[in-house]
């Protein structure tokens, strides 16, 4: 399973040791706090599917969907999506690093409005938040969406 991350998270050069552990480090954590979140949600009874595209055009697939209620969760890496808290910009190649970072977040936000322009709902969490606190918040979501016919 691919992170939300650029196809070449090397970068244009070859990156130290230790940069290139980093980075692989943070693309397979990518997973984790996204099952996390599903198996919270699951645990509250939401019924979802994954890795989908909830459109045609939209090129990141959400993490989990609810297709009758058009909701679409993403779980937003820290490093990858530019938390605000854990965000960061590695030393090398650093020009290159801030282009492709903003290159996802304007993604980010294009994918968002393609969303609600087409009635759906986006959901973003961060990899860092609580994933049960997270699942609540999709629970919320999904049944202000109408679920009670499902
Ligand atoms: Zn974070």
């Amino acid at each position: 399973m691919r992170g939300p991350g650029p196809p070449h998270p090397e970068g244009p050069v070859p990156l130290s040791p230790v940069i290139r552990s980093r980075m692989q480090q943070q693309r397979r954590r990518d997973t984790v706090p996204e099952l996390a979140i599903r198996s919270a949600a699951w645990r509250l009874g939401l019924r979802y599917r994954v890795h989908l595209s909830p459109l045609p055009g939209v090129r990141r697939r959400a993490d989990l969907i609810f297709p009758t209620e058009r909701v679409a969760v993403y779980v937003d890496g820290c490093f990858w999506h530019v938390c605000p808290i854990h965000g960061t910009l590695p030393r090398n190649n650093r020009d290159w690093w801030a282009a492709k970072l903003e290159a996802n977040s304007r993604r980010d936000a294009d994918t968002d409005s393609c969303l609600r322009a087409a009635g759906w709902m986006p959901l973003r969490f961060w990899e860092h938040e609580d994933a049960s606190e997270a699942a609540q918040a999709i629970a919320t979501a999904v049944k202000s969406r109408g679920s009670t016919h499902r």
